[in-house]
């Protein structure tokens, strides 16, 4: 009976496709097949150095960030460890009230030479002065990881109000709303400005189609607010109708933003594939996250051409719970299986996901965010119990 329930649930979490490295320089994004520029000069005259992987280990670049972050990530290695996950770890710091960006271009710049990264959220203070840019918007953007992707599933053995809901959120990553182009050119009247292009609009909705269609879902929604956007979002809106016309097996509707939230927190099961520009994006990603239990249960990815970061969902730093051995360390420890996944390690990411929802099962264990009173330590620890006795390791998926 555990065995049938641990095969249901490590099904529906085997649902993370990932870009796969091939032989070739032939990258596939979510099935698609697209050309690598590794070892080619891009259009910044950068060279992308090849994926470090020596005597059959991958290298990743690991930022801790702030808050929760380090635990967190300390937890990831220490796991990683226990279960000879051939992966190391290239540790970079991020000082998030320095003024200089050294530190964030040194994070970067280890991100191209791995390829893969496991992050922390980097705080962004905003009472610094305007220039001062957040480190994780630079880093996205300048990776180019113009995809995040979120998987919003109930979780076994977390008692919420929505059952049965298997969102996934493809969210625009590095225009919109997060341009950071404002200005005062006239005092107290501020211009922020929202960037929609063609083609990233066009990339980012054949992105959300193409992993709809290898992910066998049926319908992509594409959430907007083009009633008041009427170039912005009506652009967004366009290009998604567009793609979609290029895949008739999936079937296209919209929502607007604000009835979307509504929709969400009276009927979720009704969502199936979601796509949206950035900042609605955040939104929702966070409703999402609440509904299925908060921000310490789902992992979330940003995938680019070329590199691809993995960190908890909604993005959170938790300063308020640093260090107190209290945070729930299912979403991040469920990033770094979805970035073994990515690596190709499936067997690896299956038998620590295994684990993980093996012990979300044991409600004693459970942390203070979903209402229990078990530590950050404690659930590690049995994650590491199960692993060691072999139990979901002998689960087919
Ligand atoms: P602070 O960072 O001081 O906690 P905040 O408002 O900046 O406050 P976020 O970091 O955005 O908070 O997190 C939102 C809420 O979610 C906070 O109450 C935080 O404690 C909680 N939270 C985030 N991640 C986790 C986690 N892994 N486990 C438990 N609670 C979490």
């Amino acid at each position: 009976m555990q065995v049938k329930l641990m095969c249901t649930v490590l099904y529906l979490f085997n649902d993370v496709g990932l870009r796969h490295y091939s032989r070739t320089t032939c990258l596939k994004v979510f099935g698609a097949a697209v050309n690598s520029q590794r070892g080619k000069p891009t259009y910044t005259g950068q060279i992308i150095p090849p994926p470090a992987k020596y005597g059959g280990r991958h290298t990743v670049a690991l930022i801790p960030g702030d808050g929760i972050g380090p635990e967190l990530l300390n937890h990831v290695r220490e796991l990683f460890r226990f279960s000879c996950v051939p992966v190391d770890f290239e540790v970079v710091h991020v000082n998030s009230s320095s003024t200089s960006e050294d530190d964030i271009n040194n994070a970067i710049m280890a991100i191209r030479r791995n390829g893969v990264a496991l992050k922390g959220n980097i705080e962004t203070n905003h009472t610094m002065p305007p220039n001062h840019k957040s480190r994780n918007n630079l880093l996205r953007t300048s990776l180019d990881l113009f995809a995040n992707m979120m998987h919003c599933q109930s979780l076994p053995g977390v008692q919420t109000r929505h059952k049965n809901i298997d969102i996934i959120i493809i969210r625009e990553n590095t225009e919109g709303e997060y341009s950071s182009l404002e200005h005062e050119s006239v005092p107290g009247v501020v211009e922020s400005l929202k960037i929609i292009t063609r083609n990233n609009s066009l990339r980012i909705a054949d992105y959300a189609f193409k992993l709809a269609r290898e992910k066998g879902r049926r319908r992509v929604t594409a959430v907007h607010k083009a009633n008041i956007m009427k170039l912005a979002d009506g652009l967004f809106l366009q290009c998604c109708k567009e793609v979609a016309s290029g895949y008739p097996d999936i079937e296209f509707d919209s929502m607007i933003v604000d009835n979307t939230t509504m929709q969400l927190v009276s009927k979720p099961q009704q969502f199936d594939v979601m796509l949206m520009p950035n900042l609605y994006g955040n939104v929702v990603s966070n409703v999402c996250a609440g509904l299925v239990g908060g921000p310490g249960l789902v992992p979330g990815a940003n995938y680019g051409r070329d590199y691809a970061v993995f960190e908890t969902a909604t993005r959170n730093t938790g300063k308020s719970i640093a260090n107190r051995n209290i945070a729930n360390p299912t979403a991040m420890l469920l990033a770094s299986c979805l970035m073994l996944d990515h690596l190709k390690l499936h067997d690896y990411a299956n038998m620590i996901r295994g684990a993980i929802l093996t012990t979300m099962n044991e409600t004693r264990l459970h942390t203070a965010d979903i209402g229990g009173q078990g530590t950050t330590s404690e659930v590690v620890q049995s994650i590491m119990r199960i692993i060691q006795s072999g139990g979901p390791l002998t689960t087919e998926i």
